[in-house]
């Protein structure tokens, strides 16, 4: 056996094939399982429990059960226990991570950036378990004195996409569990194993029983459905695309359940003339790649000023070439595989619609090597700003490439999108980045940066990308409701 052979083992060894409902590792209702690729081989991982509504129906029961003990539970012991879980994570580091590799294939090193990355959310919050304050103040006439308190919401359903499959659950479940919250998770069908695997921390480290449950689900509909009609449900946190986001928000709003939505994105990545093209170049390639371009914060549309558009887009374009495609259990892999085949079609069918509205490919623009949905880093330039490829989330390893020439006309392009989660400026004028921050319609905004997620920072959309925020202060407020006492002046009476 090769040292990554038994890395594979000890991997998938880390998530249970079951249910996690009430504390129990459970057999679907109906008996039906459903199986997990690796899309780097399209081999069979592991065939798993696919909940059925009633299954759905039994976590929310658990949950609802728990959830006044759980709410109840001193604060320090809450945190004490999302600190167990961060330190026995970092302990299993390594598993994690490959398991990341095998249900969803980014590369090696990646898996470990999001293990450090995800994995910060459980510490984060449990230091901010303690911190969960209210006010008291007198009302402007002075005839009454304003208390306000904040208790958990209630029993949380998550539904998470696959994209980041250990960082979506712990971004809501941190800060759910630390406010006091029972938590229910309905992770993406394509890659469920690595939040069993977080279950199964979860109940080693000693959650009680019904505070954290895990519903893998082949069909989600059906199963979130009714729990999200169910008035014991208080909250409901979704990760993924636009369309499902506004359906889930329908739904919710016919119960007033309230909701926190992290939709899609389509980050403008914008460089102007005076930037500097060193760092403008390694942090597209940084923005757009990570992930194999699967992030709903990935750079999607490059908007570059036309004196050093040719430039920026061949120096990208030699970078891409450079890269390594191949399976993320390997050495030496830079881009691993698109999560599916359908996921893979979809990306190359927005290039060849490039291609032939006149785009033209610097390099990539096709599949491959081999078995596996593998697609080569691409760059494409001479497209018109309202190119589909430039205007529509592409959720792959592809930078389209545009041109402007004014600040007035590029924010034009980008505030056009329906999309507002992230975007990125390059410039070496701190008045221009300023006023880009005050004008660009995003949540986020990286400035001369590739990077901006960090558990510390509030991460979250505007229009199409979503409503709320994760991480950072402002994420725990998304599980607590905020309780006014009024009193009377004391001194004077009613
Ligand atoms: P998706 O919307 O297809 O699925 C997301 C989750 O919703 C999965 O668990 C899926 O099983 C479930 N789902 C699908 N239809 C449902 C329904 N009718 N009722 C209940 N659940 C349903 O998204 P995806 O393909 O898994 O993820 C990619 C999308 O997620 C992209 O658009 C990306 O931008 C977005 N995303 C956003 C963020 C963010 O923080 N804003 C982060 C990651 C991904």
């Amino acid at each position: 056996m090769t040292p990554t052979d038994s890395l594979v083992e000890r991997a998938l060894a880390l998530a249970p094939a079951e249910l996690f409902i009430d504390g129990e590792w459970r057999a679907s209702s109906s008996g039906a399982r459903f199986e997990v690729h690796n899309p780097a081989t399209e081999e069979v991982l592991a065939s798993i429990a696919d909940a059925t509504p009633d299954d759905g129906m039994a976590a929310l029961a658990a949950a609802s059960e728990a959830q006044e003990e759980w709410a109840a539970t001193p604060p320090r012991v809450r945190a004490e226990l999302l600190r167990a879980a961060f330190d026995r994570i970092n302990e299993l580091s390594e598993e994690f991570a490959a398991l990341m590799t095998l249900e969803m294939g980014k590369p090696l090193a990646e898996g470990r950036a999001e293990v450090t990355y995800g994995n910060e959310f459980l510490r984060w919050y449990s230091e901010e378990a303690v911190r969960i304050n209210g006010r008291y103040t007198p009302s402007p006439e002075g005839n009454l004195r304003i208390l306000t308190l904040q208790r958990p919401v209630g029993p949380a359903l998550f539904i998470t996409p696959w994209n980041f499959p250990l960082a979506m659950a712990t971004r809501k479940a941190g800060p759910a569990l630390a406010a006091g919250c029972t938590v229910i998770i309905k992770p993406a069908n394509l890659t469920p194993l690595t939040t069993l695997a977080f279950a199964k921390v979860c109940d080693e480290v000693g959650f009680p029983a019904g505070v954290v449950n895990v519903i893998p689900a082949s069909e989600a509909r059906p199963v979130t459905g009714p729990m999200i009609q169910d008035r014991r449900l208080k909250k409901l946190s979704f990760t993924g695309s636009t369309p499902v986001g506004m359906a889930l928000m329908k739904e919710a709003a016919s119960n007033v359940v309230r909701t926190s939505m992290e939709l899609g994105g389509c980050a403008p990545f914008i460089v102007f003339e005076d930037a500097d093209l060193d760092l403008a170049v390694k942090a597209a390639r940084l923005t757009k790649l990570r992930n194999m371009g699967e992030a709903c914060n990935a750079a999607n549309s490059f908007y570059v000023h036309q004196d050093v558009a040719d430039e920026f887009a061949r120096r990208l374009a030699d970078e891409f070439d450079a890269l390594t495609v191949g399976d993320g259990m390997e050495e030496g892999t830079d881009i691993g595989p698109i999560v599916s085949a359908d996921q893979r079609a979809s990306v190359d069918e927005m290039v060849q619609a490039a291609v032939a509205e006149g785009g033209t490919v610097l390099t990539g623009g096709a599949k491959g090597p081999g078995k596996g949905y593998f697609y080569r880093p691409t760059v494409v330039s001479n497209l018109a700003p309202d190119s589909k490829l430039l205007t529509e989330e592409i959720f792959g390893p592809v930078a389209p490439i545009t041109t402007f020439a004014t600040e007035e006309e590029v924010l034009g392009y980008a505030n056009a999108s329906p999309y507002g989660l992230a975007g990125y400026v390059h410039t070496g004028s701190i008045e221009r980045a300023l006023r880009m921050a005050e004008k660009l319609e995003v949540g986020m905004l990286g400035v001369n940066s590739g990077t901006i997620s960090n558990a510390a920072a509030p991460f979250g959309g505007v229009k199409h990308s979503g409503i709320g925020r994760e991480g950072g202060p402002e994420g725990i407020e998304e599980y607590l409701e905020t309780v006014y006492v009024g009193f009377p002046n004391p001194h004077t009476g009613l």
